[in-house]
């Protein structure tokens, strides 16, 4: 039964029980209107104020500055991929288009105009991408998909300093940032390969005016568990699945100066004359933001669990993502201490100083057989109510994913359980 397990499963994740609760009365009945919250319309006045509150408790939780906005959207971790790309690209060349219109004194629709904007955007746009693990790398690959190889530039590939495998992050000086890309994008918490960035990239921070690169996140599978110095990002984005509620929702944290007015999308005819990607309505930052994330059905159920779950925290720890963030680690230190203990039995697959708070991925070879050790450690783990250990189906190995919902006593229990394991 539910009580009686401790479910890693690297996303969907565990939920707290209670939310799950008051979710499941919430589905057939909401507050006694006799509708449940999924039949509502998302239109309705009860809808808007889920969605306010939990957009509200997001920015209180994680501190989010004024010149944020937050949006929920669709399509999730991988709509993010392809949602960076588009939106990010469209604003490069609107700011191109008015650099251009003031150099050469003549309206942005001028022919001259358009002619210098086909120019630089042959010989000057970017996008950046650091591939640390198989989610920036699918990231990565969908910018080639879209908009084409001449236009994606890799910043650094940790399989090159890591014997072809994902690991470890490569040295910052070794990184190769291009002039004015119009994003630098990278995942924060590589989920099948077990890499976390340490903290904010050095050579990603902004000088003393502000003025820095144009900096996107994949958060994924890390928000809500450690304090982000959100400043510094332009666009971080999120499915919900795993630390924040159900699948079905991504959230996005966006810089407002990246949104209409101040900076509104090309037209879809300079797009097309450009060769550049005009991007599905559903997925276009500014357009989401300006309906209050309904341009379309949102399903309200989701941001719903998500708004609990966040209320959740925001009940427990009273100095909000600081707390989590003290407990992720604490959690975190008790499973890689078990596994550094027996260094003949296990191997933590990343680097120390790449290693993931969010997903332990180790190997396990007591006997000298692999396969025969992983299956026997997950069978007994199983026997033990320890459940959702098993790594994703490309690398193999276990993995445990320690998300928010893990409680302090799962992982004491799944740290015991390594030790015993190994000794006995
Ligand atoms: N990014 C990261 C870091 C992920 O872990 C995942 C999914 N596990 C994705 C993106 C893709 O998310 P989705 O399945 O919601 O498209």
């Amino acid at each position: 039964s539910r009580s009686e397990i401790t479910y890693f499963g690297a996303g969907p994740a565990l939920l707290p029980t209670d939310v799950l609760e008051g979710a499941a009365k919430a589905l057939l009945d909401f507050n006694g209107t006799g509708l449940g919250i999924a039949e509502h319309s998302h239109r309705s006045e009860l809808a808007g104020n889920i969605l306010k509150e939990a957009k509200e408790d997001l920015i209180n939780y994680l501190d989010i500055p004024a010149d944020y906005d937050v949006l929920f959207m669709q399509g999730g971790g991988t709509g993010g991929f392809s949602a960076t790309l588009y939106n990010l690209v469209g604003v490069w060349v609107t700011k191109k288009k008015a650099q251009i219109s003031a150099q050469l004194s003549k309206p942005e629709d001028d022919p001259a105009v358009v002619e210098a904007l086909k120019n630089a955007v042959e010989t000057e746009l970017k996008v950046d991408y650091l591939i640390t693990g198989s989610w920036s790398k699918k990231a990565s690959e969908e910018a080639t998909r879209l908009i084409g190889p001449e236009y994606v530039n890799v910043v650094a590939d940790s399989r090159k300093v890591n014997d072809g495998k994902f690991g470890k992050i490569p040295d910052e000086s070794s990184w190769k940032l291009s002039k004015s890309a119009a994003m630098v994008y990278y995942c924060d918490n590589e989920t099948v390969d077990g890499v976390e960035f340490p903290g904010f990239p050095k050579s990603l921070l902004p000088d003393l005016d502000g003025n820095g690169p144009i900096v996107v996140a994949d958060m994924s599978s890390n928000i809500l568990s450690r304090r982000i110095p959100v400043k510094n990002f332009s666009v971080i984005f999120f499915g919900a699945q795993k630390n924040l509620g159900t699948p079905g929702i991504t959230g996005v944290i966006i810089k407002k100066n990246l949104l209409a007015p101040i900076t509104p999308q090309p037209d879809v005819t300079l797009l097309r004359k450009l060769g550049l990607p005009i991007p599905p309505i559903i997925l276009q930052y500014d357009i989401i933001a300006k309906n209050n994330s309904l341009y379309n059905t949102l399903s309200i159920f989701d941001v719903y669990i998500a708004g609990q779950v966040l209320k959740k925290l925001l009940r427990t720890y009273s100095n909000k993502v600081d707390g989590q963030e003290a407990v992720a680690d604490k959690k975190a230190g008790l499973i890689y201490g078990a596994l550094e203990a027996y260094p003949d039995i296990y191997r933590i697959v990343p680097d120390k100083s790449a290693r993931s708070r969010m997903n332990i991925c180790f190997r396990v070879a007591k006997g000298g057989d692999v396969d025969a050790a992983e299956k026997g450690f997950l069978k007994e783990a199983t026997a033990l109510g320890l459940t959702g250990l098993k790594g994703h189906r490309s690398v193999g190995g276990i993995r445990a994913s320690n998300y928010n919902s893990i409680p302090l006593e799962g992982a004491e229990k799944l740290a015991k359980f390594i030790q015993t394991f190994a000794s006995s």
